[in-house]
């Protein structure tokens, strides 16, 4: 594990504090181009700058005049937020950014390479947070056990993948100018999981704008298929998701196949019990005829029974989806164990005969506690070791 750049620098007074220009959608973008007197075209080229070539200040604008760059900067900065740690794993294949924002709050994102051996397709997905904390108390999950801070704002969302795209354009630079690639080679970010810490439907319209500019055809161009939203299962979110123009991936946290072992891990199950959620799931596949995702953490003797996988595989009957089974990342104050091979083995096995498709999703940044809200109290002790 590395640690690099302890940030030191104390968040500046929030009266003195410009707006970040990526809070914008792109109708307030050319609306505040258009008040600058400057015609829309100029807003056209101002989003490439920011969401294309990914500037990250305004003098690097050079495609806009002058006055218009510096009437900019007057109003507006680019990123709101700046990287306090960084971690890489071992292997090289996963990076983990904790992120401090404008009011000294900390949020994590994870990058994460696969196929850097060539031998599966190269991706390069990023793990987003969309707010600081969560409220949602899931007993296995980090983010859950450090409680609800802040939603994030759309600049907030979209500025960690801009920034990891940052990390993976300086990468393939190197590759291609030492010959060990050519550029159509090398992807840039591939896929965008919002799987960081924070429920995405609880911060709805934060989080749709930031899919409306990730997918934006002329900016960073993420194919609405590569975007995939995880919840815990919010029905009425659900249903209008359903109703988004986007072709979107959905995947619902399950992890457990009745409602006395779900609201044991998931308090949320008490507002939304599995018969309501399952139903707003099988709505979602019919309107949008997309598979759903479930994903499904193994907690070792209390969700893995071969009682829970047949219970598990009746609910899914008949359903489009897949099941993404997670052997758990033990955190610091949870009592959970991930389940032996032969456990999962058992578990997997009873799904596939009844027709379930799973997978057990491939662990990365083990060494880099890359799991859910597990960096951010870790890291800060080791910032301040670090430092001191
Ligand atoms: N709030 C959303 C998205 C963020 S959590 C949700 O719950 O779906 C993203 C995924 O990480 C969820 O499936 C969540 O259950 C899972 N997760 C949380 N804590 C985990 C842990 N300790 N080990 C493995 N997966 C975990
Ligand atoms: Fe919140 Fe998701 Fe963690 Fe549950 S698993 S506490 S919903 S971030």
């Amino acid at each position: 594990m590395t640690l690099t750049s302890p940030n030191p620098d104390p968040a500046p007074p929030e009266e003195t504090r410009l707006p970040s220009i990526l809070d914008l959608n792109e109708d307030d973008l050319t609306y505040q181009v258009s008040r600058l007197g400057q015609p829309a075209f100029r807003s056209r080229q101002l989003w490439r700058s920011l969401y294309h070539d990914g500037a990250r200040s305004f003098a690097e604008m050079t495609t806009l005049s002058k006055q218009l760059r510096s009437e900019l900067e007057e109003r507006f900065t680019i990123s709101p937020l700046e990287s306090a740690v960084e971690l890489r794993s071992a292997d090289g294949s996963t990076d983990k950014v904790l992120f401090k924002l404008h009011d000294g709050e900390l949020i994590e994102t994870v990058l994460m390479r696969y196929g850097l051996d060539g031998h599966r397709r190269a991706r390069r997905t990023v793990c987003i947070s969309t707010q600081a904390g969560c409220a949602l108390g899931c007993t296995f999950c980090a983010t859950g056990q450090q409680g609800f801070r802040r939603q994030l704002s759309p600049g907030e969302i979209v500025a960690q993948v801009l920034h990891m795209r940052r990390v993976i354009r300086a990468e393939n630079s190197e590759l291609i100018a030492g010959g060990a690639a050519k550029r159509d080679e090398v992807p840039e970010i591939t896929n965008v999981v919002f799987m960081g810490m924070g429920e995405p439907l609880a911060n709805y319209d934060n989080t749709m704008q930031s899919i409306a500019v990730m997918n934006h055809g002329q900016g960073m161009n993420i194919g609405a298929r590569h975007l995939t939203v995880s919840t815990v299962g919010l029905v009425p979110e659900i249903r209008k998701l359903a109703r988004e123009p986007y072709q979107l991936n959905l995947a619902v946290s399950l992890h457990a196949p009745d409602d006395e072992s779900r609201s044991r891990t998931m308090p949320i199950n008490k507002r939304y019990p599995i018969a309501r959620l399952m139903h707003a799931c099988r709505d979602y596949v019919e309107t949008t005829n997309r598979r759903i995702f479930f994903e499904y953490v193994l907690l070792d003797h209390e969700n893995d029974t071969p009682e829970h996988a047949r219970k598990l595989a009746a609910l899914l009957d008949g359903l489009l989806c897949h099941v993404n089974l997670i052997p758990v990342n033990p955190t610091e104050n949870g009592p959970y164990e991930r389940p032996s091979d032969r456990r999962s083995a058992v578990f997997r096995e009873i799904l596939r005969n009844a027709g379930i498709a799973n997978t057990v999703r491939q662990e990365k940044g083990i060494d880099i506690n890359a799991g859910c809200g597990q960096l951010r109290a870790r890291a800060l002790d080791d910032a301040v070791d670090a430092a001191g």
